[in-house]
């Protein structure tokens, strides 16, 4: 190679990246424009017993439709969110609609009912966190043990001191905290006695291993035998099929989301999904 190949080569995989920055950039700018114009909007899926297939509560699920009227997914700008700090004033509108839309469910009868709301790393280290959720339980008058918080396992990793600091003060306040995508992070088992949660969220990818394989199901039998030795309770995300969802009652997990039991939904269909379902 001469040294001009090896120049070309730089300034080939340096214009890539620029595309990739610009690709970036432009979709922080298009995230922000619809957030501001009240462009996002949330669905809610419900949760369920596997058994009887009754509801108790329904996650918050942030979507955006751009410009085009395309669905662009969370998993793609959830990170941008993220990296441009916008996460903490679009999840500070999740938290509080979430909180909002929970009232009115109540009001439709259902008693008791959880509301689950994602939040990012960013937005549960933000020195305003604590507050900003008193100020969402205070203003929608919602009891905080029927609000849930998924946090996710890396996130209880990074700075254990401050997490462990603020899920204390979460507790006291009532409100409870569960691991999402349990099994796919890498928090060590005496972290996970210390943080304290009430819930761990066995991720997708262990509940589609349950139909395929030798070891089927092992890593969800595993995580449902961790959660009653530190007596947590455990749902299972991603449920697609009867086979799942009955190994999993046999496995002694009672508690299930998916497309099995529903998709995602408006809360208009939600409204209606829970009248057919009470
Ligand atoms: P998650 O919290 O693990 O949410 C579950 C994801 O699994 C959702 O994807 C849901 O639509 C999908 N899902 C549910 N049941 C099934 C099933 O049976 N089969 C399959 N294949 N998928 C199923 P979604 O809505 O695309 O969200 C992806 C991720 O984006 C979420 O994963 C969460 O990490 C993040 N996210 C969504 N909304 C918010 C939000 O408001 N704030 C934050 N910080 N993150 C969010
Ligand atoms: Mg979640
Ligand atoms: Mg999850
Ligand atoms: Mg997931």
């Amino acid at each position: 190679r001469t040294k001009s190949d090896l120049r070309s080569d730089h300034t080939y995989f340096t214009r890539e990246m620029g595309v990739e920055i610009r690709e970036r950039v432009r979709m922080m700018h298009a995230l922000r424009a619809a957030f501001e114009a009240e462009r996002l909007y949330i669905v809610y899926q419900p949760q369920v017993e596997i058994g009887s297939g009754k509801p108790f509560g329904v996650e918050a699920l942030l979507r955006w439709k751009n410009d085009d009227g395309e669905l662009i997914p969370p998993d793609q700008f959830i990170p941008i969110a993220e990296y441009s700090g916008l996460i903490v004033n679009i999840g500070e509108w999740v938290l509080r609609t979430a909180c909002f839309e929970l009232v009115r469910i109540s009001e439709l009868g259902f008693q008791q009912f959880r509301m689950a709301v994602n939040v990012s790393q960013a937005q549960f280290m933000h020195p305003l966190f604590l507050q900003m959720l008193k100020r969402a339980l205070t203003d929608s008058g919602i009891s905080p043990q029927n609000l849930e918080l998924e946090i996710t396992e890396s996130m209880a990793m990074t700075d254990p001191e401050l997490v462990i600091a603020n899920l204390e003060k979460i507790k006291e306040m009532g409100v409870r905290i569960s691991i999402d995508d349990f099994g796919t992070g890498f928090s060590s088992l005496s972290q996970l006695q210390k943080l304290k949660v009430n819930k761990l969220k066995i991720d997708r990818a262990f509940i589609n291993d349950i139909c395929i394989g030798t070891d089927e199901g092992s890593i969800a039998k595993m995580i449902i035998e961790l959660s009653q030795s530190l007596q947590l309770e455990v749902i299972a995300e991603g449920v697609e099929n009867q086979l799942q969802a009955d190994t999993l009652r046999t496995f002694g997990c009672h508690h299930a989301q998916g497309f099995l039991f529903a998709k995602p939904k408006n809360k208009n269909d939600l409204y209606s999904w829970l009248e057919q379902h009470i």
